[in-house]
């Protein structure tokens, strides 16, 4: 039987038992795996659970703590003994030397044994660039290092990001606070180990973080079951009118989530040559408009390369990339996708680290990103911007298909020692399709809790 599309989602039932008093302790003397209950976004739940130590000797670092204070936490700017932390922000905009890490890394390291449950790390640097002298250039990309090999160090559901801050952008750019906001709420639980690129917002930055969505137009294809479901009620959520997009087989479903969220439903094979028209004609005739467009819908046909037939390979590149490439020219030429318009694209980690069987679909996958990459500029003249998500293993119909033995592994080899939600992804695109992500574009985030896999 179809379960209702509102059902909760569900985590796997191993971190439901060792998440509960007698489970973790059997876990804990047997030596296995103890993934935490994730801390999940609630709009009514605050930001973090507990005060957020900002950690830094510069002006930014005073400046972001005044931005913390504004949103009402509670912040410290030195540690005090035995006090529970729920987060901790290593401001390190100012770097000229690998010499100058000692001391706030230090300071973060004393203060790790004080984390709450599900706490979050976020630092705020600059990316090494070329042209960078190479103390600066080394400086700034040891935070890199440091970033991912906490986020493995750190246990409980807590995890470690970090925002880089486009060309001399102050650390308390809006941009840059959208998503150490991002990188510190329930949005991110899934999220480990990552960079996000904080580029010039110019004035366009929102700030509503209640319902940041509210008054947009999305469409969100695929959206019947699985991660596209997840979306279209994430993006609902958060205020947007959703365009749920599948194709006619899938109509029934379709037609559940789209009464469930108070959307339409549009049946739609997007590898029709008129998709890109059929969507503007659905949205502007219902709405006058389309902001937001989340590429979702797609395929695997696994084979290794070797018994690969054509079927298997032109059906994987045409539904995942070739049908995004058209739509998007559709989109990009219309007058009603021009005020702030945001593309999210759905790739794979099998996209960045690739997986045997599935060159079809890694090229697909990598040939989203490469297109993201591509059209951040040409969405930027109309305020637009355009992002990837890479989901690793995530809890669905298609990952619960998979034997158990092998299942069991893929979803605990991650930081986080278990498989992401649909949620998860969802809250990532919702946050890309915020206002406050005004200057955040070409960007690929894994949600993948630091796979241990791959790049
Ligand atoms: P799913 O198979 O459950 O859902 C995909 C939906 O896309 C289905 O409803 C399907 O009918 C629809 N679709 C397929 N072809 C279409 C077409 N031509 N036109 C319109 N709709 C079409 O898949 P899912 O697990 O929810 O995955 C969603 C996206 O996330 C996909 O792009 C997938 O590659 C990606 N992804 C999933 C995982 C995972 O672990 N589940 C991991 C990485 C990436």
């Amino acid at each position: 039987m179809t379960p209702p599309v509102s059902e909760k989602e569900k985590i796997d039932k191993y971190t439901e038992f060792v998440g509960s008093g007698l489970g973790r302790e059997l876990a804990r003397r047997l030596g296995l795996p103890q993934p935490a209950i994730l801390r999940r976004y609630d709009p009514q739940a605050p930001l973090v659970e507990g005060p957020i130590l900002v950690v830094g000797p510069g002006v930014g670092a005073d400046a972001v703590a005044t931005v913390l204070l504004g949103w009402g936490q509670d912040v410290r700017r030195h540690a005090s003994p035995k006090e529970k932390l729920g987060a901790i922000v290593a401001v390190l905009d100012e770097l000229a030397h690998p010499d100058q890490l000692s001391a706030p890394v230090r300071e973060i390291g004393s203060s790790l044994r004080e984390l709450a449950r599900n706490a979050r790390i976020v630092t705020i640097s600059r990316p090494a660039q070329a042209g960078d002298v190479p103390e600066v250039a080394a400086a700034r990309h040891a935070v890199d290092g440091i970033v991912r090999s906490l986020a493995k160090e750190l246990r409980s559901g807590a995890t470690a990001n970090g925002v880089l801050l486009a060309g001399d952008l102050p650390a308390d750019a809006p941009s840059a606070m959208a998503s150490l906001r991002f990188f510190l709420s329930g949005r991110s639980a899934f999220v480990d180990g990552q960079f996000l690129a904080a580029g010039d917002a110019g004035t366009r930055a929102e700030q509503d973080w209640a319902r940041p969505l509210d008054g947009r137009v999305a469409v969100v294809t695929g959206a019947a079951r699985g991660i596209g479901a997840a979306i279209a009620r994430t993006l609902a959520r958060d205020g947007a009118k959703v365009v749920v997009v599948d194709v006619p087989a899938a109509g029934d479903r379709l037609a559940d989530v789209a009464n469930e969220i108070r959307g339409t439903a549009l049946q739609l094979d997007i590898t029709a040559t008129e998709a890109g028209a059929r969507i503007l004609d659905h949205a502007a005739s219902r709405h006058g408009r389309l902001d937001i467009v989340v590429h979702n819908a797609g395929i695997t046909r696994d084979k290794l390369l070797a018994n690969m037939d054509a079927a298997r390979w032109d059906s994987v590149i045409v539904v995942n990339i070739a049908a995004q490439l058209r739509m998007n020219q559709a989109f990009l030429a219309s007058s009603h996708f021009a005020d702030s318009p945001r593309i999210i694209s759905v790739s794979s980690t099998s996209g960045i680290a690739g997986n045997r069987g599935q060159t079809n679909y890694a090229a697909s996958k990598a040939g989203v990103i490469g297109m993201v990459r591509a059209t951040a500029p040409l969405l930027a003249a109309a305020g637009g911007t355009v992002n990837a998500v890479a989901p690793g293993f995530i809890e669905t119909e298609m990952t619960a298909k998979i034997p158990f033995a092998t299942r069991e592994v893929a979803r605990r080899l991650n930081s986080l020692q278990q498989g992401g939600t649909p949620g998860d992804v969802a809250e990532v695109i919702a946050f890309f399709a915020s206002g406050a992500a005004a200057g955040v574009t070409g960007n690929v985030l894994r949600v993948c809790g630091q796979n241990l896999v791959g790049q």
